[in-house]
């Protein structure tokens, strides 16, 4: 068999595969082979790392998508219980962004975020944006999510302020940023990225179909080595389903107390002997996290 390479695939479209190999993005198709097994997996998306050969001069084949240290993947209702959609392979952080000023802070959609990180097995990162107007903003909420543990990087994309912090926490990582509209994203990543144009990143023209607006899934190299992704799928994860059965577990100021519970599937909403109701009333977990536990638990319901 011909030598292989290994690279990182940084875009892909139905059968083909930009790779990045040393620096150079190459184009690949996926061995048949591949493409015909059976699998309960996207067999190939962004963030993978593959093998590739070169059987004749002119093209590439991926001929191994090498397995998968984490991945960020949605259900997918109509795909049958065992299959999913992954968006993101090898993700490492999820850049939750809200800012100060306008748009107000929602927390339940902060909480929202956290819970689909923790499901996901990728760390969150709080961006709070808009430093310039935190003097006018309602701090308050800061100490419970730093008492958990959650990275909070406080900075604005006007002013540059603490966009080294940033930097340095994107450094050598897959990160992908999500947050409501309004709150800075766009203006951080033409900081990070003053080369992208967002809005013109189209599907590739090489592949014979012309020009669209739609964007594909993406990964862009950072300056100081990392990668941002951007694909579509991942703009609506304020809508996604949350996984109902494991909600207290994406919640660790709740989950340390579940344990104690009188009962094993107890909800922690009316049961007797419940420890994480207990731990409310106590002061040790925030009364406004277990707020949202209980609002994101009666959505996931319906
Ligand atoms: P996106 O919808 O999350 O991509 O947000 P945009 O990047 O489009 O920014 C939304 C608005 O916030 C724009 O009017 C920006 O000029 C403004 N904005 C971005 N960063 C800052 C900042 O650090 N401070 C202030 N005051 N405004 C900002
Ligand atoms: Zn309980």
């Amino acid at each position: 068999m011909a030598e292989t390479v290994q690279g990182l695939v940084v875009r892909s479209t139905a059968g083909f595969v930009d790779v990045l190999i040393d620096g150079d993005i190459l184009q690949a198709r996926m061995r048949g082979r591949l493409k015909n097994a059976p699998r309960t997996t996207d067999l190939c998306v962004i963030g993978d790392r593959v093998l590739v050969s070169r059987p004749d001069r002119r093209s590439y084949v991926v001929v191994e998508v090498l397995p998968r240290r984490s991945r960020f993947s949605r259900r997918q209702p109509g795909r049958g219980p065992n299959k999913e959609d992954v968006l993101i392979a090898n993700l490492d952080q999820l850049l939750v962004t809200f800012c100060y000023g306008r748009p107000l802070l929602n927390i339940r959609l902060l909480d929202r975020f956290l819970v689909i990180a923790e499901h996901q097995h990728v760390q969150p990162v709080i961006i709070m944006n808009k430093d310039d107007l935190l003097e006018t903003s309602d701090t308050s909420w800061r100490t419970a999510y730093e008492s958990i543990g959650y990275p909070i990087l406080t900075l604005s994309a006007g002013t540059g302020k603490g966009m080294e912090a940033l930097t340095d926490t994107l450094a050598g990582k897959i990160s992908a940023f999500v947050g409501p509209s309004g709150v800075g994203k766009t203006s951080l990543i033409s900081r990070i990225l003053p080369g992208l144009d967002l809005h013109v990143a189209s599907v590739s023209e090489h592949h014979g179909k012309g020009r669209h607006t739609t964007r594909v899934a993406s990964l862009y190299a950072l300056p100081g080595d990392g990668f941002l992704a951007d694909t579509p799928g991942i703009r609506e994860l304020g809508t996604w389903e949350l996984p109902i059965e494991h909600l207290d577990e994406c919640f660790p100021d709740l989950a340390v107390y579940r344990g104690n519970c009188a009962f094993r599937s107890c909800s922690h909403t009316h049961e007797p002997q419940c420890a994480v109701i207990d731990a409310v009333h106590d002061g040790a977990i925030d009364r406004k996290r277990y707020e949202s536990y209980v609002r994101l638990r009666d959505e996931a319901n319906i």
